[in-house]
Order: C-alpha cells, then structure tokens, then sequence
C-alpha cells in the first residue's frame, strides 16, 4: 500500500520530471518521504532588518529591506555587471551581479519593496553587496525574528536554479500537504517522558523554525529518534543471534592455570585480568561470543589474546588468529610462539607468502586437528583452510580488514560458529563504538603495564634538524634505537619513495659510523623481514621506515620515533606510530618533524599529540577533525548515513537512546504490546535493507 509519503518527488507542484531526475541522480531523493527528511544544515538567523547607513564591510550577512530606485548595465566583457541602485530611509547602496544578468535584470523591478540579504563590501568609499538574495516583502520574510533554513545542494543543482530559495519554496508546498498525514513515530510513553515535540511539531519546526528553542526542540526529537532506531536495530540483532547462535561451551581451563602459575612472564595488569574473565564467562555461556577488544596500544592485547586461546586449547580445540599484514602476522606468531613452545603446543604461521609445500603441510596438520593454533593473514581465509574444530577467532587491528572477510571466518567452523573477538588498537570514541559495534560486545583495557613511563612528545621544525640530530646522537651513545618515519602515500607514491630514499641518504650521510635499515612497502617481504630482524637484534641503530612499522613491530629498545613530515599523518596513525616506542623500561621520545607552515587542522594535530597519551582522547580529538567515515573506513557503507545525528557530537542522546532501546527490548522483545506499535510500525516500514546492517556485525 502505497501512502502519502511513497509518492514521487515529481508529482509536487513546482518539480516535474526533469527537477524530479535531478533530484534522484544528485541528492537520492525519490518521495515525498525523502524530501521531508531532506534536513537544513544551517539556519540563517534573518533577526533584524539592519538601515543601509548602519552598513560597513565588517558585517556578515545582513538584511536590508527597501527599493530599486534604478538599474545599470556598466562595464564590458569579464567586467560587465548590473547595478541596482537600492534605498531605504536612510541611504543607498549598489547591488552587484557579474553572473546572471540578465535574468536579475528581468526579475527586479522599481517600485517594489524587496528584502535583500548578503555580505556587504566596500569598494573605495561606497559599500555594496554582490549577489544579494532578492526577494519581494511577503508576510513570511517581512517577520522580524525569523531563521530562514539552509539547505545541502550541490552544484550541479544550484546551475540548474534548484537553488535555496526554490527548495524554500518546495517545502512551503510539500509540508502544506503533508501537515495532516505526518503520524508519530515514536511510543507515546517515550515522547511524554522526555517532553518531546510530536512528530508533526518536530517536522515543521525543522523546517519552518517558529523561534529557537523550537528549533533547538525538533533537532533533538529527530536526532533521538533516529539514534533510537540504530541502536534497537542493533540490539534486537545482538538478541537474535544470541538466541540463534548456540555457542561452544569451553569450561577447561587447566591450560590457562598451568600456565600462569609457571609461564607468565610478567604479572598481569587489573585491566587484563578483568578483560579475561569477561570472556571466560562468554566461553563458558553456551552462547556464541562476538566481543570487541578495545586497548590502546601498548596495552598488552596479545597476551590476553593467548590466554583466551589457552581455554580453548584446554578443551581440545583450535585456534586462529589474523593480522592484517604480513609484518605483524609473523610478529604475532614469534611472540606466540615463544608461549606456546613453554606448553608444547602447536603452531604455525600462514601467509601470502608461505611456501605450497608448506601449506599442504599445514592444511593436512589443521584437518587432523594436530595443528592448535594458527596465526596468518587473510591467507586464513582461503577455502583449503579447514580446521578439524575451531573454537576461537581472534581479529587483529579489525579495522583493516573488510567487514565481509571477518563474516568468513564464522564459517569456518562446521557446526557452531566459532567465538569471535576483535582486537582493535584503534580506540574508537565509546558513541562511535556503541553506533558501529551496538551488537558487539565490548571489553576495554583501560590501563597499561606498570613501570611504563609515559612517552615524551616534541614538536619540532624542519629547522630544528641539527639539534634533533644531535639529540639521536646521544640517545644512541647510551644504548637507544631510533625509528625515522616518512610518509608514503599511495596518491604521491613515487615523490614520497624519494623522499624516503633522499631521507635515508641523509640519515647515512649524518650518521656515517652508524648501521641504518631502511624498509618500505616496496620491497620484497623476504627482505622486508630480513631488515626488521637486523634491527630487533640491534645490528642496526636507526631504522628509516615508512608506516609499514604502524602496526604491531614490538622492539623494546628501541625508544626514539622521529616522524618526518608529521603534519601529512593523520591523528589516529601518528598514534600508532609513537606506540612503536614505549616499550621498554627506558624513557621514549617521539619527535614530530614539520616545516613552518601548517594548516588550522594540522596544528591541532601536532598540539594533541605533544598533549596526551591517551588514545580515546586522541580518537575523539579525531573524530572532531575527520568525521566518523573517516575514522573507521564505512563511509561507503552506508551504515553512518545519518540523516540529522552526529556521532561525533551527539554522544549524550546516542547513551540516551541506547537506554530506551535496551529497556524496551527487554521488557518486550518482539515488540508485540500495544505501546510499543509505533516503534513495530516504523521498522517494518523503513527502507533500510537488512543487508546494510548485517554487513557491521
Ligand atoms: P598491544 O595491545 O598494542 O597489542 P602488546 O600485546 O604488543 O600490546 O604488548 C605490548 C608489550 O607489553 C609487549 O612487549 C608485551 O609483552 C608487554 N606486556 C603485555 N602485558 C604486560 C604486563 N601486564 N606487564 C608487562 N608487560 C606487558
Ligand atoms: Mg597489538
């Protein structure tokens, strides 16, 4: 049954087939229904009507009101434009177009009172307004105190004369229409707690603000009730799978026990003991776990990692465990591998890179159930790899890896699927984390191993150089390593690879007795491994590298990072890098290289991280600057296409909506009693394709 809101765009007075086409094609507006939600991003607050005396070039946007008292065609070529002359009581000023000439020339006419609205400037003595918004006085625009809604459009739009004003008076037409068939969406219950705005109020006022605070008022209603939809979506989803997905129960834990009491190497922190009881309990519920490890980095992940995978092994079972490149899988593995040769288990390593013989070997080894625990890259995922009983997955810095390849790994289980957990060494700000990962569960290592002394940031400029040289001079004399980072970014790879080369040179050239490895990207993974090696065992000093060395290369003496070019990283990678140092019982340095000009963002970001340490303040600092697409790479997914919240401002109702959703869910899970209809009403109706969601878990 096809409603109101159903009907197409074209069909409303004013749009036609050929604005309704470019409505679909620019801004996927296809209904009456995609209209109305076709939210202003900014309001222009219209509250007075300034006299053109008052008017100096240091105003923003003003409002005059008054007449043309006459026109002129002045200039030629590039330099022609159209003057109106425009008075009020109190004087006169020129209004300037360069563009559109002749169509404003046809449109204003002497002897109407118009309002014109723009940015006033000053050419000598006279002050002028190019471009002004002319429209004639009407009841609405005559109104002191009215914000006029701004809307998104893009350019290919505005050519067309889809511009602000016609939307203006589109929504004038559609909510004329709409006013009486607009029904509520959310429960009644929830509506009078909170003293929302009905639907309908909610609606109008976001178009047609009667005055602030209703403003204020709709915005809230309409970001609350579309957080509330994402997390009772999410929610009901974590529910469903509980429910469905029986899980393995792994109650052993004779493994865990023999270990810790003979092999722990460190003891560990609260967080880490805290993290694994969490998951213990999940292993042992009979219900499948999907959690999210949340630890910044440094925070001593990989242990808890193993330890999980002790449970698991105990009961007779395998585990995996990916990373996202090649560098860090064989990292993992030796660390792993170190444990489990202390309790003879077995393990082995699968990536792009291992030998065919070697494969078979594995594969044969994992069918038999002989193989305990396999770490790799995507490699894990391809068909021949069959385990004879998975129990664990464990995901590696998940944030690399598409969300559909993490889905394989469930089916590579025959029977239950096995327990996941992600680990992420990206802190994701907890609005974002409860946005994406609502139907994960999440366990945060807030606190890292004791003695640890916190890494000390500088910012210094390319001018600096000398200085910074002699400072790696002197770490070096007492026994330092130091990593040198340029940036190599694909769109400028080849300049950046000279760079790196350049960088490299001068690196020997200022440190001519002291051995340098350098590793990239480009290089062979033979030799790649090859120059890390030399560098872990302190045959070479300095370590001239590209981010490669981001994620998971763990050299504890090595406790300098000299970033090069810092401005051109992003927050979030500047982060991971500095946890390259740190690692020892030695105080660390990270010194962020620039040159004297830097953008307003990259100040703030170099500033942030001479500031803290702390990874989520850094995420949300991140968030503040990039927007969440960014962030996470789901900008194409659709998932973050939120049509008025903000995760990275809306914390508060996203914790809000959350609550309700949860409680709801939980008094009444299939949503059958009669106070929660609304809400029944509202997801059966939307558009939103289960595929979309499915693809976050
Ligand atoms: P991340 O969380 O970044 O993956 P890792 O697991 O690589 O961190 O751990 C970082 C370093 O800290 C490793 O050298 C690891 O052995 C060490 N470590 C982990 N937990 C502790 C602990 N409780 N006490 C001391 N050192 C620890
Ligand atoms: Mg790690």
């Amino acid at each position: 049954m096809a409603g109101f809101f159903d009907t197409p765009i074209e069909y409303l007075k004013g749009v036609g087939p050929q604005r309704a086409a470019l409505f679909n094609k620019e801004l996927a507006i296809f209904t009456f229904g995609d209209l109305i939600q076709h939210y202003p991003f900014r309001y222009e607050d219209r509250l007075k009507f300034y006299a053109i005396h008052e008017l100096d070039e240091e105003m923003p946007n003003v409002q005059i009101k008054g007449f043309i008292k006459h026109k002129e065609l002045v200039g030629v070529g590039p330099k022609k434009r159209l003057v109106a002359h425009f008075a009020d009581d109190s004087g006169t000023i020129e209004l300037v177009w360069f563009q559109g000439i002749n169509w404003a020339n046809e449109k204003l006419k002497t002897g109407i009172e118009y309002v014109a609205f723009g940015k006033p400037s000053r050419y000598g003595s006279r002050i002028s307004i190019s471009h002004p918004e002319v429209e004639p006085v009407t009841a609405r625009n005559e109104k002191q105190s009215y914000l006029q809604p701004v809307y998104p459009l893009t350019e290919k739009l505005r050519s067309r004369h889809l511009d602000n004003k016609s939307l203006l008076k589109l929504f004038e037409e559609l909510l004329t229409l709409a006013k009486d068939k607009i029904r509520e969406t959310l429960p009644q219950t929830i509506i009078n707690e909170r003293k929302f705005l009905s639907k309908r109020e909610a609606l109008i006022n976001i178009h047609f603000p009667k005055n602030i605070e209703l403003l204020s008022q709709a915005r809230h209603r309409l970001k609350f009730e579309e957080l509330f939809y994402v997390q009772l979506r999410l929610l009901k989803m974590k529910l469903v799978r509980q429910h469905k997905f029986r899980g393995q129960v792994f109650h052993d834990v004779s493994l865990l026990t023999r270990f810790y009491n003979e092999h722990l190497p460190f003891a560990l922190t609260d967080a880490q003991k805290k993290v694994i009881k969490e998951i213990y309990a999940d292993l042992k519920s009979g219900m499948q776990m999907n959690r999210l490890l949340q630890g910044d980095v440094g925070s001593g992940k990989t242990i808890v990692g193993f330890i999980c995978m002790l449970i698991i092994v105990s009961s007779n079972s395998q585990c995996a465990l990916m990373a996202p490149t090649e560098i860090l899988a064989i990292q993992h593995y030796k660390n792993l591998k170190r444990h489990a040769d202390k309790m003879d288990l077995p393990i082995a390593l699968l990536t792009g890179s291992t030998k065919k013989s070697e494969r078979k070997v594995i594969h044969e080894r994992l069918r038999n159930g002989e193989l305990k625990i396999l770490v790799g890259t995507h490699a894990l995922l391809e068909e021949e790899v069959q385990f004879q009983n998975l129990g664990l997955a464990v995901v590696d810095e998940q944030h690399r890896f598409g969300v559909a390849q993490r889905s394989k790994l469930w089916e590579k289980n025959v029977g239950l699927y096995p327990h996941v957990l992600v680990m992420t060494a990206t802190p994701i700000p907890r609005t974002l984390a409860m946005t994406l990962y609502g139907d994960l569960d999440v366990s945060v290592i807030d606190q890292l191993p004791a003695g640890r002394k916190p890494i000390k940031t500088l910012h210094k400029f390319d001018s600096h150089r000398l200085q910074v040289n002699q400072f790696i001079r002197d770490q070096m004399a007492v026994g330092r390593q130091i990593y040198i980072v340029y940036p190599l970014i694909e769109e400028s790879e080849k300049l950046d690879l000279k760079h790196l080369m350049d960088g490299y040179e001068s690196v020997c050239r200022a440190f001519p007795d002291v051995a340098v490895s350098i590793v990239h990207g480009k290089m062979k993974p033979d030799a790649k491994e090859y120059e890390m090696n030399r560098f872990a065992k302190a045959e070479t000093k300095i370590m001239v590298a590209t981010t490669v060395i981001e994620v998971g290369v763990d050299v504890p003496n090595a406790s300098v990072m000299i970033i090069e070019n810092a401005e051109r990283f992003g927050l979030s990678q500047l982060h991971q890098l500095r946890g390259r140092v740190g690692r020892g019982a030695e105080q660390s340095y990270c010194i962020l290289m620039s040159n004297y000009k830097l953008s307003a963002d990259s100040r703030v970001r170099l500033d942030t991280m001479v500031k803290t340490n702390n990874g989520f303040e850094i995420s949300e600092t991140d968030l503040k600057l990039r927007g969440p697409g960014d962030i996470t790479g789901t900008q194409q997914s659709g998932v973050l296409d939120l049509l008025i919240a903000d995760v990275a401002k809306d914390g508060e109702i996203i914790k809000d909506a959350r609550d309700v959703a949860g409680a709801i869910l939980e008094d009444d899970p299939e949503l059958e009693k009669p106070e929660n209809r609304e809400i029944k009403a509202q997801i059966s109706n939307t558009r939103q394709s289960e595929k979309n969601w499915s693809r976050i878990s």
